[in-house]
């Protein structure tokens, strides 16, 4: 088990996580951003990705298709987006 010191790509601030690796092979990774709830999730090829409060949660596996795993991606990319620049956003406002 590592202690990592990943960023959040929404906040930019230190992430609580461990990355278990075995054999060459992630197998968990764990990242969790205390301050604006991003959290990511890998667990024996499960992916798990929640962004915001309220919660939007976005999930899939290594068996999920691709043209359904893309999308969700795709999602969980753009709400990323959106969180960093209410972020930005209610800063200046301050
Ligand atoms: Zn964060």
């Amino acid at each position: 088990m590592h202690k990592l010191t990943k960023r959040c790509p929404v906040c930019n601030s230190k992430m609580l996580g461990y990355t278990d690796i075995t054999a060459g092979t992630v197998c968990e990774d764990v990242e969790q951003c205390t301050l604006c709830n991003y959290y990511y999730e890998y667990m024996y090829g499960h992916t798990t990705i929640s962004v915001n409060q309220p919660l939007e949660e976005f999930r899939w596996s290594y068996n999920t298709p691709w043209e359904e795993a893309k999308p969700i991606q795709d999602a969980y990319q753009l709400a990323i987006r959106i969180a960093r620049e209410r972020r930005d956003a209610s800063f200046n406002s301050v």
